[in-house]
């Protein structure tokens, strides 16, 4: 499927961390160097949110992208100020919930990277990086320094490319995200694959296996557990038609996601995780904080 043009403006960063709740609760702070996303799945919450109804100027979501340029020497302002207060260790952090970190443009402005390297002035008690793009691979030198600090969180949601260029066209293949997925582990990153919201997959045990060949952690999670209104914001996605058109069982169902789920923990234990619970599971431990 061919992209349509992506509107890419700068946009100065007035701050950095955002203070978290809702699904998130467990982490302290959100950090987003992006608003808007090039990838624009076709379930992406954020198209629901007020992020995009106060930034979009029409377009569609996936459709712009700004660089919130500055973001890094506000970054480095706020840590330190947690320093100073000696709060520094109770935060947590999740990079990024609005957009992924790695897209395309970050490639030219480089301002995940940029904060990576304030992390490494002022590391937080945790640090989770979310993404599905292998440009992250780019900045493993910098997350291996935060050890057990920094988390990386790689996007799986089916093993079946057809299911992908269906629902989420504009992404990177399955195959490169498990090859960055390996290439982490190889850098002594510990890495979950994040199931979520679990696809249309081929069969439990051929996806579970391949999960567990390629990450420390899983995170399974669902359309109705995760999208932060019980499916209700799905519900307006593109999701039901696509669905409806591809011949897939309801996408309401959680049937696939948590046999998913069943199989891993039966196999690793509690190094698999479901939705909200599994997400935030080391933040907890971090801030404290009870969902
Ligand atoms: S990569 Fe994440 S933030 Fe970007 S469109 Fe997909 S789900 Fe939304």
């Amino acid at each position: 499927m061919t992209k349509p043009q992506t509107l890419l403006q700068e946009r100065p960063a007035k701050g950095a961390l955002t203070r978290t709740g809702g699904f998130l609760k467990g982490f302290s702070h959100t950090l987003q160097p992006y608003i808007g996303c090039r990838f624009g799945c076709s379930y992406c919450y954020v198209s629901q949110s007020n992020v995009h109804r106060f930034y979009n100027g029409g377009m569609e979501w996936g459709s712009y992208v700004y660089p919130r340029v500055g973001i890094a020497e506000r970054l480095e302002t706020e840590l330190a100020t947690l320093h100073r207060r000696e709060a520094l260790e109770r935060t947590a952090i999740f990079m990024s919930s609005s957009t992924d970190p790695y897209q395309s443009a970050e490639q030219t402005y480089r301002l995940t990277r940029q904060c990576l390297s304030v992390f490494q002035k002022y590391p937080p008690g945790l640090l989770v990086i979310q993404t599905r793009a292998p440009l992250a691979a780019r900045d493993f030198d910098i997350m291996a320094t935060l050890e057990e600090r920094c988390l990386l969180n790689l996007t799986i949601e089916t093993d079946r490319e057809d299911v992908r260029r269906v629902l989420t066209p504009h992404c990177p293949s399955i195959q490169l995200r498990l090859e960055t997925a390996r290439q982490a582990r190889d850098h002594g990153i510990t890495t979950q694959l994040t199931v979520s919201p679990c696809l249309p997959f081929s069969d439990v045990e051929a996806f579970g296996e391949l999960i567990l060949d390629s990450g420390d952690r899983v995170i399974v999670d669902s359309y109705v557990a995760g999208d932060g209104g019980g499916g209700k914001r799905t519900a307006h996605t593109a999701i039901p038609g696509l669905y409806a058109r591809s011949g897939w069982e309801d996408w309401r169902s959680q049937e696939a996601a948590l046999s998913l789920y069943d199989w891993l923990k039966r196999r690793i234990g509690h190094r698999a995780g479901w939705s909200k619970e599994g997400f935030t599971r080391q933040a907890r431990r971090v801030t404290g904080k009870v969902c």
